[in-house]
């Protein structure tokens, strides 16, 4: 690394205090775990304390998420235009996304078969039957994502407003970037105030994700200590092998193949990414929605990291619902866990059915918390696997579901700055500007 980058990094800084929400994650750890379900303080049970505040918190994010979409996505593409930088960064940026999603799978797929979890837990602790079914029913009822041609429903609304009220962020990022490319062929008069006016939006968002990030260690704080606090730590027990595989796949994901890219293809300092993502990671992480992270990430990734505007509001919004890779990567472990359980052997086509599919679901579904659980029994029924073993994974979905949007949106954010150094930007995570690829 050059001194010249090292020099710059001063002058990043980082969005929030992540000290403060380290602490505040170990200090939810801690306190849920000791106090339990049923904990009270002056006659208030803390459970409900916590998820009266982590709501609070997650609910002032959410309501950043449609006005910062579409003002990012209109006045990024609108100051890319329509011609080749457009096209240049939508193909590069598409590229990414399926790059990783595959790696990620693979991933998965090889952790899996190594590990062979399957063969560890035990299928009597599997009860059968109604409740199982009505579980997984309830859990994946109103995610969106019927099927695979919904995937391609979605990106056409069929009315905006209703997208927007719904958080289908396909339809509205395919709304805005027609916008955006449109507000640039028109006269000058009207098109100058529109992108004024998009440009004035977002900064207005941006403004706002301010503070409501000033408020997040106590945000993090409530929901951490909430799931700390209902799940306690026994629950995970039978399944520790399951998620022991996850974690270490997502973990090679996070820790060993990004970084690489961050390396060998951005040429930056995987380190200093890192740092400068934590408060988005960690606002993953609590509250298991890469959607309701977006503001985070556009902050952390232009303030943190140095990535133009221009490239951030491109990548990072669609992103969040495009590129899923802990959520691909997940997919294909939970499938074949249950295949393993069952003790049916899936052949090498069957395993690559189940990487199509875990590759194509994953775009379709949306950033939310166990958004992906209808993904998998999509994929369980095209197998004909048995759909019971979902209510297994319930048990112990929440806190991987933190785990895999962590990754998520890590990976968006790597995307951001491969393409940032692909476009030769200056400073980004304080590096020169590379000669544009
Ligand atoms: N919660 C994930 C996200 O928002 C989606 C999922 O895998 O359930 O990124």
């Amino acid at each position: 690394m050059s001194a010249h980058g090292a020099g710059h990094v001063a002058s990043v800084r980082a969005p929030v205090s992540v000290r403060a929400i380290l602490l505040a994650v170990a200090l939810a750890v801690l306190a849920g775990w000791l106090g339990g379900p049923d904990a009270q303080l002056i006659g208030l049970r803390l459970h409900d304390v916590y998820a009266f505040v982590g709501e609070l918190f997650l609910n002032a994010l959410k309501m950043l998420i449609v006005p910062l979409v579409m003002a990012a996505v209109i006045s990024g593409v609108g100051s890319m235009g329509d011609g080749p930088a457009l096209g240049r960064i939508g193909g590069r940026t598409l590229l990414y996304y399926l790059g990783t999603s595959l790696l990620a799978i693979f991933t998965g797929l090889l952790f899996v078969n190594l590990i062979q979890p399957g063969a560890m837990a035990e299928l009597p602790t599997l009860a059968h039957g109604a409740a199982e079914s009505a579980a997984v029913a309830a859990a994946t009822e109103g995610r969106g994502l019927g099927d695979l041609a919904g995937i391609f429903k979605s990106l056409f609304p069929p009315n905006i407003i209703a997208a927007g009220a719904q958080g289908q962020m396909l339809g509205l990022i395919t709304f805005s970037l027609l916008f955006g490319v449109f507000m640039t062929r028109i006269e000058k008069g009207p098109g100058d105030v529109l992108r004024a006016f998009w440009q004035g939006v977002f900064e207005v968002m941006m403004r706002i994700t301010d503070l409501v990030l000033r408020f997040a260690p106590i945000g993090v704080f409530a929901l951490v200590a909430k799931v700390v606090s209902e799940s306690g730590l026994d629950a995970f027990r039978p399944l520790a092998g399951f998620m022991l595989t996850v974690l270490l796949a997502l973990a090679f994901h996070l820790l060993v193949t990004l970084p690489l890219i961050l390396r060998f293809i951005a040429g930056v300092n995987p380190v200093r990414h890192y740092r400068a993502m934590l408060p988005a990671l960690l606002t993953a992480f609590s509250t298991s929605s890469s959607s309701a992270t977006v503001p985070v990430t556009m902050e952390c990734i232009e303030k943190g990291a140095g990535v133009s505007n221009r490239t951030a509001s491109f990548v990072l919004p669609l992103g969040a619902t495009v590129n899923m890779d802990g959520t691909a990567l997940y997919e294909g472990v939970v499938v074949l866990f249950i295949a393993q359980l069952y003790g049916v052997d899936l052949s090498l086509m069957q395993q690559l059915t189940v990487l199509l599919l875990a590759l194509m679901t994953s775009v379709g579904v949306a950033g939310i918390p166990a958004a992906s659980l209808v993904a998998i029994t999509l994929i369980l029924t095209s197998l004909g696997l048995p759909l019971e073993a979902m209510g297994l994974i319930l048990a112990v979905d929440r806190v991987l579901d933190m785990s895999r949007t962590a990754v998520n949106v890590f990976s968006d954010s790597v995307g951001a700055v491969v393409i940032a150094r692909s476009e030769g930007e200056p400073n980004v995570l304080g590096e020169p500007a590379r000669v544009p690829s």
